[in-house]
């Protein structure tokens, strides 16, 4: 074995020895709430495909004939040459969306947060981060070098301290430049909770600063029109910078941000994940304009109430078997183990029974707050749900885990 593959093994067994090592599981079937795994049906409560439109047949179509008119690749950056249509047109769609100015689209959500957060702020800068923000985003923070400060999951309290801290340390150190950029999530997406946008916004306009909200787990699922939470909150004109994945509700793939024109025309010029990264393959571009359309249809609507009829229906299921559940309303259910031995058991024990309800642990989460994230879609079946409670009842209880 060669020294790094040495390395590697024993960092590995290390990893397996503290019950954190993870591994693929290879999904031989369009993603849906019954997926084939192995070889056997699955009913998987896992995926972030909330309003099941991973494989709904009007965005394959879009799909296919996005591949038809432009091709399966872009051949380019979009600075260089790789600004097809069907990205100008993603674009305008996700701005009418968020009623913004405009918007930009990228390859990934991921490539977003590092594109937006490190073209907005540098060395003399501040980013202010929720604790349980996304790895994306604090990737992004940590890549921009600017002072990175963390506040403990929605607490104003810490937040409005280091919105004042920052402004003190511009004031003494005199640096012209310096800027504040708050960063945090509208759902979170181990949680399920919500940000206090309101209290958020009320402080970053009392401090001078710039805010940056992923909606990542909001979009297609809150306010009148689904744009989000932004928009459930009433906070659309509030927000600098509203971020986003087209890969979770909305089925696709890509991420994007909504803002001012101002804020986009700099992102294309700056955010050197846009800049130096070829353009998506036109025909994601092309469904994921479809999507945002879909999402704003009355299919749209019918698809949220039938998601929120079914998200009841679970939490009815995980009360009786016993479990405690955040207050807000969310599609992420998280049952609390705590340790990550125990989340792999009962994930294990519920995988016994067909039932595909993924172990989530550090770094994830936290080391010692291992759980099991349990998300509903808009395709699951009141029978699927009832599976879902017997199995809960029977095998995983919060008392034997
Ligand atoms: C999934 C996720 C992302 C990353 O988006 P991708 O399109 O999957 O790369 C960013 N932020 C949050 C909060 C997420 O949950």
């Amino acid at each position: 074995m060669n020294p790094l593959d040495a390395e590697l093994t024993r960092r590995l067994e290390e990893l397996e020895s503290r019950a954190l090592r993870r591994r693929l599981r290879e999904v031989d079937s369009p993603q849906s709430p019954e997926v084939s795994v192995g070889g056997r049906e699955l009913l998987s409560f896992s995926s972030n495909d909330y309003l099941g439109l991973a494989n709904h047949s009007r965005l394959r179509d879009a799909m296919i004939e996005g591949a038809r008119r432009f091709g399966v690749g872009a051949g380019a950056s979009r600075l260089i040459s790789g600004n097809l249509r069907p990205h100008v047109d993603l674009d305008d769609a996700i701005a009418r969306f968020k009623q913004t100015e405009a918007a930009l689209s990228f390859s990934t959500g991921y490539a977003t947060a590092i594109g937006a957060i490190c073209s907005l702020v540098s060395r003399d800068d501040v980013v202010i981060l929720d604790r349980l923000a996304h790895a994306s985003l604090i990737d992004a923070a940590r890549l921009s070098r600017a002072t990175l400060r963390v506040f403990d999951h929605n607490d104003l309290g810490q937040l409005e301290s280091h919105l004042r801290w920052a402004n003190e340390a511009r004031s003494q150190g005199g640096v012209a430049r310096a800027q504040t950029l708050i960063v945090t999530e509208s759902v979170f997406s181990m949680d399920g909770d919500l940000a206090p946008l309101r209290d958020i916004v009320a402080l970053k306009e009392r401090y001078g600063a710039w805010l940056m909200v992923d909606e990542a787990h909001g979009t297609g699922l809150y306010g009148e029109h689904r744009r989000g939470v932004i928009e459930a909150m009433e906070m659309g004109g509030h927000v600098e910078a509203q971020m986003g994945t087209l890969g979770k509700a909305l089925g696709v793939s890509g991420g994007y941000i909504a803002g001012s024109r101002a804020l986009i025309d700099w992102l294309v010029n700056k955010a050197r994940s846009f800049v130096f990264s070829t353009a998506p393959p036109p025909a994601v571009a092309w469904a994921a304009k479809e999507a945002v359309a879909l999402v704003q249809s009355e299919e749209g609507e019918r698809l949220r109430q039938v998601l929120w009829s079914r998200v009841n229906r679970v939490k009815e299921q995980v009360i009786e078997s016993g479990w405690a559940l955040p207050a807000a309303q969310s599609a992420i259910l998280p049952l609390r183990v705590g340790g990550e031995e125990e989340a792999l058991k009962v994930a294990a024990r519920l995988l016994e029974r067909g039932l595909w309800v993924p172990a989530i642990r550090y770094p994830s989460v936290a080391r010692g707050e291992a759980r099991l994230r349990l998300t509903v879609t808009a395709a699951h079946t009141l029978e699927q749900i009832e599976r879902l409670g017997d199995a809960l009842r029977s095998c995983a209880g919060p008392g034997v885990a």
